[in-house]
């Protein structure tokens, strides 16, 4: 046989061993947000090997998110939902993903709330001595504390266990760091390729045992998730130079996160109309008013301006759970405007289901929708 009919008959054989060559995982993940992340960080913790596939959207909701963890919230000041479950996991666990990444996106800092009038300052003065609140409260202050630059004529509150995340910063490191049982693939998951079988599944030369949708918004056009409600919110955050130091987040109405020396991001908003039309000049005069309900100082350039859609859900609830028919596919999604604070206790509930046989939190468990 001449030399050329052999070479080509090796390719055709390697070509073919190429077609029978499978990836073999215990859990293939959809998409790497702020869910995926999370939970393909828990399932190496706890020696599962991963797959993620991801399409690396630039404007995911994660990839926009400001990042804050904040135990008090709202108008009315109240602590947020699940703060004493969620919380005490929420540094840990970043601390644990910095770690193993060698990089740095975790940025412990107070949030400084102004009071609006003396009545909520002495109401806090009583309130924040109580079990309910002493951990989370540092301190109250009675006077103003910016030098008139801020709005805060009654002083405010200082919190605790509070901060925001590098949400972007976190994606890239995690993707880059190469951790063990880890693997990433950059490319859109066609759910029609996807088949379930009596071991778990395949997907094209992969087969795993689990599948998880991390998603976000894309889930809600899953043949095993449309049953979801999820209820889109737009929110858009401007990046502002502002002739202040602060080494807090300052939030009221409207949050200021320094990220460097004198420049914020500042937002956002909450909008149910046009909410996948991208920034838009509504959406920046109406950061821009309520910034100057805060501070008494104009901003000056405005860097930056990006807008997202948040996986929010009509119960505001995440939803977390196996499906009802398909024991090997599952979900960590509807993370809403606390993607932060909320994953890591869902990825251990989720976790603690399928690995461990416990129960999910039913305020979390999807099964609430059956
Ligand atoms: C303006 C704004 C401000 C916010 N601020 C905060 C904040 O301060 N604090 C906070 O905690 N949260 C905040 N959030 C909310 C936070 O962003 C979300 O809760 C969180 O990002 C949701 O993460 P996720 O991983 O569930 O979804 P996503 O971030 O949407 O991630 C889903 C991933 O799946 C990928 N994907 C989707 N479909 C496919 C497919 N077919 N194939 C492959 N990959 C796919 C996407 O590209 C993406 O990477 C904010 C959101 C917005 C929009």
């Amino acid at each position: 046989m001449c030399l050329w009919k052999l070479f080509k008959q090796c390719g055709q054989i390697y070509k073919l061993t190429a077609l029978f060559r499978v990836m073999e995982v215990d859990f293939l993940l959809i998409g790497q947000g702020i869910a995926g992340t999370a939970l393909a960080f828990e399932l190496s913790q706890r020696g599962k090997s991963v797959l993620i596939i991801d399409d690396q959207k630039h404007h995911s909701s994660s990839r926009v998110a400001a990042g804050l963890y904040n135990p008090i919230t709202g108008r009315k000041m109240v602590k947020t939902w699940y703060c004493d479950a969620l919380f005490p996991l929420i540094e840990p666990f970043y601390e644990g993903l910095e770690e193993a990444t060698s990089a740095k996106f975790l940025f412990k800092k107070r949030i400084y709330r102004p009071f609006l009038s003396i009545e909520e300052q002495n109401e806090w003065m009583g309130k924040s001595a109580t079990d309910l609140f002493a951990d989370y409260v540092l301190e109250i202050f009675t006077t103003p504390q910016y030098d008139q630059k801020v709005n805060d004529p009654y002083g405010g509150i200082l919190l605790n266990h509070s901060g925001y995340l590098a949400v972007a910063q976190m994606l890239d490191a995690f993707r880059e760091a190469q951790l063990p049982y880890i693997s990433h693939r950059r490319e859109q998951f066609d759910e029609s390729k996807l088949i379930l079988t009596d071991e778990g599944l395949t997907y094209a030369d992969v087969q795993a045992r689990f599948i998880v949708y991390c998603n976000g918004l894309a889930a809600s056009e899953s043949k095993y998730f449309n049953f979801l409600p999820f209820h889109p919110v737009k929110g858009e955050i401007l990046t502002t130079q502002i002739a202040l130091d602060s080494e807090q987040i300052i939030n009221r109405g409207v949050f200021m996160v320094p990220t460097k020396a004198r420049t914020y991001r500042v937002g956002s908003t909450y909008s149910f109309k046009d909410i996948y039309g991208g920034i838009s000049a509504q959406g920046k005069d109406e950061i821009l008013e309520k910034l100057a309900t805060l501070i008494h100082i104009s901003p000056k350039e405005i860097l930056a301006h990006v807008a997202g859609v948040r996986p929010a859900t009509k119960d505001r609830r995440p939803f977390v759970g196996v499906h009802p028919s398909f024991t090997q596919v599952a979900i960590v999604n509807g993370l809403g405007a606390k993607g932060v604070s909320l994953a890591p206790y869902c990825v251990k509930q989720l976790l603690g289901q399928i690995l461990d046989g416990h129960k999910i939190d039913p305020q979390l468990n999807i099964t609430r929708y059956l």
